[in-house]
Order: C-alpha cells, then sequence, then structure tokens
C-alpha cells in the first residue's frame, strides 16, 4: 500500500516519506499514507488538516451527510473525524487487491471536493506564533507550518517529556503483586460459578484476562513488552488455579474434606484422562488475552512521547 499512496502523492505534487505522502494541495494541507506490506489490515488513508477557522458545525454537517457521501460513491462510515489532532480522513479499503493509483487519486479527489467548500484555505503562517512562514514540515505524520525558533522550541520541550517518561520505571513488584491477585479473583470467580451451576462457561476464560491486565496496567504505571507476556502468563495461571479450586471445592461437596492437594491429583488425572478437552479451558482464556494484550501493547506504545519530524 506505500507504494501506490507514494506513486498517488507523486501525481499530485506532494513529497512523501516512506509510505506518507503530503504536502500543500489546492491550497491545503493534505496526507496520503499507505499501510506497510506487513501490517494486519491492508488500507489507503487519506486526510485535510483543519485550518484555524474551520467552522466545526458546517463541517460536521458534510461529515454526517449520509446521502451526499453515497451518491459520491464513498462510504459515509470510512470518513473519520480526528479532533485531537486536527485532521479528517477518508479510509479507503480495499476488498481484495491493492487500487490502482487512479482509484486512490478518484477517491482523494472526490472526499477533496466535497468538503472544500466547508474547509477555509490554509494561512502559510507558523502554527505556533502566526508569523509568515514558508516551510511545511511533518510533525508526527501531520503537515504543519513552523518557523524555525518555534520548532527549535518544540524540539527542546520534546527532550524533557522524553527524559521525565525514560525516568518513569515500570513498578515491577506491584505489577506482579497486583498480576497474582487479579488472577486470585479471576481463579475465584471461575469456581464459584462452576460451582453455582455445575458449568464452566468459557467466557469466564475473558473475565480472567481482563481482570489480570486491568489489575497488572494499574500496578505498573508503565507496561513494558515482558509486563504484557507475564499478562498472558498469569491469565492462564488464572485459570488453572480457577479449575484447581472448583475441583477441590466438589470435592469437599462431596464429603472429601477441602483438600487442595487431593484437588490438584484429581484435576491430574481428569487433564490425563479427558486429553485435548481439558485444554479448552486454557484455550478460551488465551485467545481473548491475546487480543486484550494486544490492545494493551498498542496503548503502551501511543503513551510513548514520539517526536518524528520530516522536512
Ligand atoms: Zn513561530
Amino acid at each position: 500500500m506505500e507504494a501506490v499512496a507514494r506513486e498517488a502523492g507523486a501525481q499530485l505534487g506532494l513529497r512523501s516519506n516512506d509510505g506518507t505522502a503530503w504536502g500543500r494541495w489546492n491550497d491545503l494541507l493534505v496526507r496520503i499514507q499507505g499501510t506497510p506490506t506487513l501490517s494486519q489490515t491492508q488500507y489507503i488513508s487519506m486526510a485535510l488538516v483543519l485550518p484555524p477557522g474551520t467552522v466545526m458545525q458546517s463541517l460536521n454537517a458534510i461529515i454526517s451527510n449520509k446521502e451526499m457521501w453515497k451518491n459520491l460513491g464513498l462510504k459515509h462510515a470510512m470518513v473519520r473525524l480526528d479532533s485531537q489532532y486536527g485532521i479528517v480522513s477518508y479510509i479507503l479499503m480495499p476488498a481484495i487487491r491493492t487500487p490502482k493509483v487512479e482509484d486512490i487519486l478518484d477517491t482523494f479527489r472526490k472526499f477533496t471536493t466535497a468538503l472544500k467548500p466547508v474547509i477555509p484555505s490554509y494561512p502559510s503562517k507558523c502554527e505556533k506564533c502566526g508569523r509568515d512562514v514558508n516551510r511545511l514540515i511533518l510533525v508526527n505524520s501531520v503537515p504543519v507550518y513552523m518557523c524555525d525558533d518555534d520548532l527549535t522550541r518544540l524540539q527542546q520541550q520534546f527532550t524533557q517529556v522524553a527524559a521525565v517518561d525514560r525516568a518513569t520505571k515500570p513498578r515491577w513488584g506491584l505489577a506482579i503483586a497486583m498480576g497474582l491477585l487479579g488472577a486470585l479473583v479471576g481463579a475465584a470467580i471461575w469456581a464459584g460459578i462452576g460451582l453455582a451451576t455445575g458449568n464452566i462457561f468459557y467466557l469466564v476464560g475473558l473475565v480472567n484476562g481482563f481482570i489480570v491486565a486491568v489489575a497488572m496496567q494499574w500496578g505498573a504505571k508503565k507496561v513494558t513488552g515482558p509486563m504484557i507476556i507475564m499478562m498472558i502468563l498469569f491469565a492462564l495461571l488464572s485459570t488453572f488455579l480457577g479449575v484447581w479450586l472448583w475441583i477441590t471445592a466438589v470435592g469437599a461437596q462431596l464429603g472429601y474434606g477441602f483438600d487442595l492437594i487431593n484437588g490438584l491429583r484429581v484435576y491430574f488425572i481428569y487433564m490425563g484422562e479427558a486429553g485435548g478437552q481439558a485444554f479448552l479451558d486454557y484455550f478460551f482464556t488465551l485467545v481473548p488475552t491475546l487480543f486484550i494484550a494486544w490492545n494493551v501493547a498498542k496503548r503502551a506504545k501511543a503513551a510513548k512521547p514520539t517526536l518524528d519530524i520530516q522536512v
């Protein structure tokens, strides 16, 4: 997707870095990005930077006009307004093949033409101080005008923020303690449901992963890669403890007393006899937990301060 995005950008006279084409086009600041070859979902994103003075009410009216997008042959659901970065974008998600450059350009023209009436010309003035400036730069993938002084200031500020972030160490001890506590709570829920219903709903695996993830994040303050792996292991541990606790409690109900060692023995016998069936508990814990872990990793990455400047 990166190559076609670059090619489409080049035809519009945009500059490009990696998979991002960007620049000033028809008095608008625009960006066309293609996802890297190996990314999970493949799409082209085209965006307009909202100039100061954009009337959000009018913009929202156009964005929410489903009929208009449909008539243009575009998908209303793929139009996104990101107020945090001040951009409005359209996601072109091809069904199977990589879209042709002409298709990208066609979509891009329709998208920008639809929005043009409510987006004023972008003034070539510094984003920060308002001085006239000609140089357009790309800051964290958003095209902006910025004067030398303010660019230097931005870099200095970032250096400080990054230093504070580096100085913030993950709280491993508390993360592990909270992870264990979460695993125990999850295990108690698992055993409780087992006792109450005489059955286990695999959905409980999701609960285990969720409790452990929330507890560990709360304890850690700053999440790292190894911590995410530990999160997955604690969720599996939670399921193991849950089944063990449940079997032990059932034994107690049958009059064998609450004997954890005996419960563990029965569990291993059951696992030996049930074969793959016994591992379903872990499978149904692992799948949602991997999904949760992936989200936690994504959030941790987004929380890390970054300053990427392309001139
Ligand atoms: Zn400035």
